[in-house]
């Protein structure tokens, strides 16, 4: 491992629990606060308020100190679920979350509603905008069908989104971003194995064995107990880090080991791991004996893939997958796998997380302490239990289009859920998708650019609920400005989190007013459900009106739990621990099996059978879908998450842009974008130093960014951050949109966007 590697980020335990009251203590005001301290306060007016993050919708807990109407501080809540390691620990937010400060003050915000007209997005007031999106609604419905306007409404805190659009508006159409865009396949293969699609976190505190694999979790987590949990575990128990991944990464910095696999070879090593634990009999053969299926069919692919194969294939020495897979099995019952993207976002990805998952099976870690956690939500009202008034669900008499023409056919992906994102340019061309309505997203950086912006501009009607101008609300007939998460009443509840016996619920108030003439989204779509009401003579879209504010309808569906959000926000915290539940509950579950083999489920098994996919464990080499490296594109691209950037929408916050530049020492240099990371052996080859600007090119698109000459990146393998550069917040800004080099490939049964691209990397300007 090289020195470069050791010395990147410096990242501590201390370190990274401090970061976000040190990183907020900058940016306060210092010395004029506070009056609950005794603190003189100058005259101002200062107020305090909770609420929850929603930068990455993984709401961890804060606190923010107002004055004078503007946020100066924000930190985060101690014991939060999300945002500590759990009781008695302290409560932080991430860089991206400290962002959220920049955010709601930012002069680059949208700040009033718009419409187009005559060809030119004109302000409006809201009353105008609300009454030209009715009027667009129904004329749309008239002359396209409703049918055609697509949801893409993703990680919305609202639950009422898709009852406006699929249930009021009747739209049976949605992309979806958990499947399709995020982690489809161990979303899709973890629920139908058995342990939940939503499950896949181990039980970090209790654990004495962890595999990040493909997951940097201490810089790109889903809340911070994650990284918080991984480093208690590491401190407490002494528990072992093991991360699986072609860069050398913050995580794999901190790990015991590193394994620098070659890319998309993941199911190879899983199925060598198993191949070891089943020869040695490490495995737990009460559990699979009497609570799985298609053991045989696994342990046959097993069979198939000795460690000295696997070590050909992946890269990694056998007696490293030997000693990994001991250690795992031997500290099973309290060892755990994190996977997440980084295995799904890929061509073969279904068949890799598919082998991954099967290993926490084999060694029964499900659902005891320390592994594979079957984590539960709080039981808050839905919005079926709070209205009070009957109404027609329209979408459900509609049939989606992905099923309803044979034009879509030989997609295997019809057979699961909603549409591929990389199908939509097609399904404008073919007529079957005219309008979308989009919500805090840009699904221009999400998989083949080029194609998703021509068919923005073709839809007839195009409405982007969203905070900053970026690729849907430049080319939007209708723009509706939308609050941050510090203007607006937030419900929170989730499963994985610090705490693991635990349900819990997390709210809190808007701490400043929406800042110049923005709305949150729940008064945005009950200004929507209002002017369809005047517009279409249905009463059905007066169903909004039984509450006055988000804060009633947060009331009703916190009713069951006997709290209202005044009550949950006005002490010291902004969390409630609800319920205790045990751990082993499959074992009171009747109907409750894991399946190694998937042929039981009869959907997936035939999504499979076409895919020419045997539905057990089963070794698929890179490049049987999706692209391959040739002496043309000899590298390999995968574009990256940090804790910095995140769905493509915030890195017009300089702060961060700094912050990420410094972390990568780049710091000197005058450019603000994404960049390059490519090893020392493949930069000197091509005559490239750190700080030269350089070209990447895939046979479909190229585009330029900065290089970082850099030993965290195995050879042959490149990245970069995605969000930036054409589409984005600040298309003029430096950086590249990555998914100009996409080309459609996705993985064949899930549909997942597959963003692994071959390309070539050149000085710029160069042959
Ligand atoms: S992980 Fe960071 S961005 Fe995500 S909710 Fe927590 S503080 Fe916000």
């Amino acid at each position: 491992m090289s020195n470069q590697a050791q010395s990147s980020s410096g990242l501590t335990r201390r370190t990274l629990l401090k970061a976000g009251s040190a990183a907020a203590g900058a940016v306060a005001l210092g010395g004029c606060l506070s009056s609950d301290d005794g603190t003189d306060s100058g005259g101002a007016d200062v107020s305090k308020a909770f609420g929850n993050c929603w930068m990455c919708s993984h709401n961890c807990g804060q606190e923010v100190t107002v004055v004078d109407g503007s946020v100066v501080n924000i930190t985060g809540v101690d014991g939060h679920p999300r945002g500590s390691a759990g009781p008695g620990t302290e409560g932080t937010l991430c860089p991206k979350g400290l962002g959220q400060q920049d955010k709601t003050h930012d002069p680059k915000r949208i700040k009033e509603p718009h419409i187009r007209k005559n060809g030119e997005l004109q302000k409006v007031s809201w009353e105008e905008a609300f009454e030209f999106t009715a009027d667009r609604l129904v004329s749309f419905a008239d002359e396209y069908g409703e049918e055609t306007l697509l949801d893409a409404t993703s990680w919305a805190e609202t639950p009422i989104f898709s009852t406006v659009w699929r249930e009021l508006y009747g739209t049976p159409e949605r992309i979806s971003r958990g499947i399709h865009v995020c982690a489809g396949p161990t979303f899709v293969t973890g629920g139908m194995m058995g342990v939940g699609s939503n499950n896949r976190v181990p039980d970090y505190q209790n654990s004495d064995y962890i595999i990040a694999w493909g997951r940097n979790q201490l810089n790109s987590f889903a809340g911070q107990f994650e990284a918080k949990g991984t480093l208690e575990a590491i401190e407490n128990r002494g528990a072992t880090l093991v991360t699986i991944d072609p860069q050398h990464t913050i995580t794999a910095e901190k790990s015991d080991k590193w394994l620098p696999i070659e890319p998309r070879t993941d199911g190879a090593l899983a199925l060598a791991m198993a191949n070891v634990i089943i020869e040695e009999d490490l495995y737990d053969q009460e559990f699979v004996e009497n609570y799985t299926h298609g053991f045989d069919a696994y342990k046959e692919a097993a069979a198939d893939m000795p460690p000295e194969d696997a070590a050909e294939i992946t890269g990694i020495p056998a007696e490293d997958i030997r000693e990994v897979a001991r250690g795992f099995a031997e500290a099973a019952p309290r060892a755990g796998i994190s996977v997440w993207t980084g295995t799904a976002q890929m061509g073969n990805g279904w068949k890799a997380t598919q082998n991954i998952t099967a290993l926490n099976g084999l060694v029964g870690n499900i659902d005891r302490p320390g592994g594979l956690r079957l984590w539960e939500y709080a039981s808050t009202a839905s919005f079926g239990e709070v209205c009070e008034m009957d109404y027609t669900n329209r979408a459900q008499f509609k049939e989606p289009a992905i099923t309803k023409y044979e034009e879509y056919s030989d997609y295997p992906v019809r057979h699961i859920t909603d549409i591929a994102h990389n199908l939509v340019p097609e399904m404008v061309d073919n007529g079957h998708i005219n309008g979308i309505v989009v919500h805090h997203d840009d699904p221009l950086k999400d998989g083949n650019a080029e194609e998703w912006v021509r068919a923005i501009e073709e839809m007839a009607l195009v409405i982007s609920i969203d905070a900053y101008w970026n690729g849907v609300s430049r080319n939007a007939d209708v723009v509706l400005p939308e609050a941050t998460s510090l203007e607006k009443d937030t419900l929170g509840t989730g499963n994985w989190s610090a705490y693991p016996n635990h349900k819990w619920v997390t709210g809190g108030k808007a701490a400043v007013d929406p800042q110049w003439n923005t709305k949150p989204d729940f008064d945005i779509l009950t200004g929507i459900a209002s002017a369809m009401a005047e517009k279409t003579d249905n009463d059905d879209w007066r169903i909004f009106e039984q509450w006055d504010s988000h804060e009633d309808f947060i009331d009703d569906q916190l009713s069951t739990l006997d709290l209202t959000l005044e009550e949950l926000s006005s002490g010291e915290k902004n969390y409630e621990l609800v319920e205790e539940y045990d751990y082993e509950k499959w074992k009171d579950n009747d109907n409750f099996v894991f399946r190694f083999d998937l042929d039981q489920v009869g959907s997936f098994a035939q999504a499979a059978e076409e895919a020419g996919m045997s539905t057990a464990p089963e070794w698929i080499p890179p490049g049987t879908y999706g692209d391959s490296t040739s002496d043309e594109y000899p590298l390999e691209f995968y574009d990256v998450r940090s804790v910095f950037f995140s769905h493509g929408s915030n890195q017009p916050q300089e702060r961060l842009q700094d912050h990420f530049a410094k972390r990568n020492d780049l710091n000197e240099e005058d450019y603000r974008g994404n960049y390059l990371h490519i090893n020392p052996e493949d930069a000197e080859a091509r005559g490239i130093e750190t700080g030269d600007m350089v070209t990447v090119e895939s046979k479909t698109g190229s585009g330029e960014l900065m290089a970082h000459v850099t030993e965290n990146a195995r050879p042959g393998f490149v990245t970069a951050e995605y969000g930036f550069g054409e589409t984005s917040a600040t298309p003029d800004g430096e950086g590249m949109n990555t998914m100009t080099l996409h080309d459609k490939q996705m993985d064949p049964i899930t549909g997942q966007v597959d963003r692994h691209i071959a390309v070539d990397v050149k000085p710029e300007g160069g042959d």
